[in-house]
């Protein structure tokens, strides 16, 4: 079989799900035996989304191989289960970057370079590049933006190239859209719809399937209705109705058909239907939690739901994994201070301190950790979340007034976290942090082998600095653990305090890497001490004189 190429694109409004539309099919075709991986291309010209502030892009997701990626990569790893790569992500910038370098090595020499044919060429230079590993049988493109946005105009027009230089067979186009509700007219509009076709079929892309997001049901009137204004067959326009989890989008994908249309399409025949045991189970276990547990999200981007997107996918799996809803609370970091700190954190059965950059709420991280260290609330340090628990510790625990991070604090006399000696000669930003997987030697006997249960783990990072091994004798006579280090350079990755019912922090990201079928255990563990945890305050409850101020005033 050739490969398939399959393009997504979006219109209407941005924010429709594409990623989880594109994510639910490759989940779908996976299921019925094939090998697939999904693509995105961005239509903005920074390189990578790792210079952008997460207000305004969401999280930056990292592969295994170091790419600092959109969030959607995050959904392609976790629906799949598989790892994607810096091809799979790709952005005007980057497609720019790779034609202007040639210009000047003189690749076009005596030619004017223009979007047509040298970007277009570019783009589906990458477009197909997955596709000619022979790993996969299906490649699906996001493309992102709407359509119509001047920016993505040249990757639509690449699309347009590949569906005539492709075969017929091996190329298929789909559309989401969205179809409003007008409550005060009691009506879904398709009028919406119509327009960001027509405006696609105006840029050459013939849409082979329309996606129509939708609060309520699409009649088989409005979907024929659909089919006959925008020119494409009766029955390839489909709904994606609001689902209560995302995880539900792939079976609510094949309820329509969606795979069947795609692989009758390409003429894929005789595959099996789509095997989703592990999923619907994930899904009944979801929908029927036994108790629930309360954690609080220690950040400073909560205001922005996609911020911390796979730090709150983790928390569904572990939840899922211990049979327990999961209510992660955010708090923003700006706010906890010493006076108020036990009122916002007081009620959690654990703490999360998450990871960040910059000054801005570092002192209310720092309390936040101090208060679960001292009230033996269960707590779990990401990144900054881990150099903010070292900082808290030197601190308080040592003595150190004045100990800090030099990424805010460059005159400390105690520099605790400190820049790493390799990042000391680097000027440049983007793209030059410590990235992607790096190994982790566990020790015998500490809680963090004895949660993973393997000598040697790969977790993913991003960040310039580092534990401060100066420091080392130092804070582990004093009763802080070393877990975890780098085998080749000694740098340490996770931090733990025996006495102490819970508390772990670690250098690296394990949200990166917890998907529904395998959920991170650092994870699963954290939320089973929130589960402990909740059954002593109940107890501690139960046990209170059901009047506070007891029979005295009778
Ligand atoms: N700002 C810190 C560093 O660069 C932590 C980064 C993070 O939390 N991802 O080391």
């Amino acid at each position: 079989m050739t490969t398939k190429y399959i393009f997504v694109t979006g219109g209407v409004a941005s924010s429709l799900g594409k990623g989880i539309i594109a994510a639910s099919l490759a989940k779908l075709l996976q299921a019925r035996g094939l090998r697939v991986t999904i693509q995105k291309f961005d239509p903005y010209i920074n390189i990578d989304p790792g210079t952008l502030n997460p207000y305004e892009h969401g999280e930056c997701y990292v592969t295994e191989d170091g790419a600092e990626t959109d969030l959607d990569l995050g959904h392609y790893e976790r629906f799949l289960g598989i790892h994607t790569s810096k091809a799979n992500n790709v952005t005007t910038g980057k497609i720019y970057h790779t034609v202007i370098t040639k210009e000047r090595e003189g690749a076009y020499l005596g030619k004017t370079v223009q979007i047509v044919p040298h970007i277009t060429d570019e783009i589906k230079r990458r477009m197909l590049l997955l596709g000619k590993s022979g790993d996969y049988d299906v490649i699906i493109t996001e493309v992102g933006g709407t359509v119509g946005d001047m920016e993505s105009q040249p990757f639509v027009e690449a699309m347009r190239q590949l569906q005539w230089e492709l075969p017929e067979d091996d190329f298929l186009s789909i559309h989401l859209t969205l179809i409003p509700y007008l409550k005060a007219a009691k009506e879904l509009k398709t009028k919406p719809t119509q327009h960001s076709v027509q405006e696609l079929q105006a840029l050459g892309v013939h849409p082979d399937i329309i996606v129509c997001r939708t609060e309520k049901e699409l009649s088989p009137e409005l979907r024929h209705k659909i089919a006959l204004f925008c020119n494409v067959k009766p029955g390839h326009v489909i709904q994606s109705i609001d689902a209560w989890s995302i995880y539900q989008v792939p079976l609510n994908m094949e309820e329509e058909r969606l795979d069947q249309m795609v692989v009758d399409k390409l003429g894929i025949p005789d595959l099996p239907a789509p095997d989703l045991t592990a999923l619907k189970n994930f899904l009944t276990k979801l929908k029927n939690p036994e108790r629930s547990v309360d954690i609080a999200l220690v950040g400073k981007y909560v205001e922005l739901q996609d911020a911390y997107k796979s730090i709150q996918e983790s928390f569904v799996h572990a939840g899922v994994a211990n049979e327990c809803e999961v209510r992660v609370h955010t708090v923003h970091a700006e706010h906890v201070s010493k006076e108020n700190v036990g009122e916002l954190l007081g009620g959690m059965n654990g703490i999360l301190v998450a990871p960040g950059f910059g000054e801005r709420g570092l002192e209310g991280k720092i309390c936040a950790v101090q208060y679960a260290r001292e009230n033996k609330i269960p707590f779990f340090g990401i990144c900054l979340g881990m150099q903010m628990a070292v900082v808290e510790f030197a601190r308080n625990v040592l003595g150190y007034e004045d100990a800090a991070s030099t990424e805010v604090s460059p005159q400390t006399s105690h520099p605790v976290i400190a820049l790493m000696e390799s990042q000391k000669s680097t000027t440049i930003k983007g793209g030059t942090m410590r990235l992607g997987a790096y190994r982790c030697s566990l020790v015998p006997g500490t809680l963090a082998h004895s949660i993973y249960g393997q000598e040697e783990i790969l977790e993913r990072h991003r960040h310039r600095y580092e534990f401060n091994n100066a420091y080392m004798e130092e804070m582990t006579g004093r009763g802080l653990v070393v877990s975890g280090t780098n085998p080749d350079t000694g740098l340490v990755e996770i931090i733990e305090i025996p006495s102490h019912p819970f508390f772990i922090a670690t250098q690296f990201h394990p949200e990166y890497k917890s998907t529904p079928e395998s959920p991170h255990p650092l994870f699963v563990s954290f939320v089973g001490a929130a589960i402990e945890r909740a059954k002593v305050s109940r107890r501690r409850q139960d046990r209170r004189p059901a009047f506070p101020g007891g029979f005295h005033g009778l």
